[in-house]
């Protein structure tokens, strides 16, 4: 059995949704690390502090029912808005904010038995991880899924905005200087675009057998 996987890919692919059913069924930790790069966007946010100052006294924790503490705070939720979203993209593209996630998360992931998911977890946070899935769909299924899942929580929605959101964060994702969004050499693409999210599970724990 793969002890450590990574899974990468862009915005509204699939990777949280099908990494907790993975992690659930293999007994592993699932490790959010786009919650990482959203909480210290919220610091940013809320303090209006500059991002340098920011990650400098930053304390972030993953607990083990999935729930993200900012500074002690709960705000599993409150880094779910388009504004965090776009913010996390934005801070992203710093190399201290890097630096430190990067080695927070390399700590949690070394007792091994984790699912970790992100932009450049197979490329640069893990590179020698057991199993690496590159999941993809094409931008209007994601914009579709993102935009159902919003209804369905009662949020307004618009689906052309949605779209474009998600374009634009693949954007600057991919084109950043420091660990852009890429697919490891070694990484194995699912493009999810067709399939259920039973099939897509189903074809990690084939991998990960
Ligand atoms: O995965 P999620 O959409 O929550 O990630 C939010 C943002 O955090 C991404 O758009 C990306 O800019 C950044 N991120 C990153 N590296 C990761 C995970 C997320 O740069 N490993």
């Amino acid at each position: 059995m793969k002890k450590i996987i990574a899974v990468d890919g862009p915005a509204g692919a699939g990777k949280s949704t099908v990494s907790k059913i993975v992690a659930a069924r293999l007994g592993y930790t699932y490790i959010d690390t786009g919650s990482m790069y959203r909480a210290v966007a919220l610091k940013v946010l809320l303090t209006g502090k500059n991002v340098d100052d920011a990650i400098k006294d930053v304390d972030i924790k993953l607990d083990a029912n999935g729930k993200i503490f900012l500074d002690g705070r709960d705000v599993t939720k409150e880094i779910r808005t388009p504004e965090v979203s776009r913010g996390a993209s934005d801070v992203a593209k710093f190399g201290v904010v890097r630096e430190k996630l990067t080695q927070l998360q390399r700590e949690m992931a070394a007792q091994g038995k984790v699912i970790m998911d992100g932009r450049d977890i197979g490329t640069q946070v893990l590179p020698d991880a057991d199993l690496k899935i590159f999941l993809t769909a094409s931008v209007e299924e994601r914009a579709r899924r993102r935009f159902l899942e919003l209804k369905e929580k009662n949020f307004a929605a618009d689906f052309e905005q949605i779209k474009k959101e998600i374009s634009l964060r693949d954007k600057q994702d991919s084109e950043r200087k420091i660990a852009p969004l890429a697919q490891a050499e070694d990484a194995v693409l699912l493009d999810s675009t067709k399939l259920t999210i039973e099939e897509v599970v189903a074809e990690i724990l084939r991998l990960a057998a």
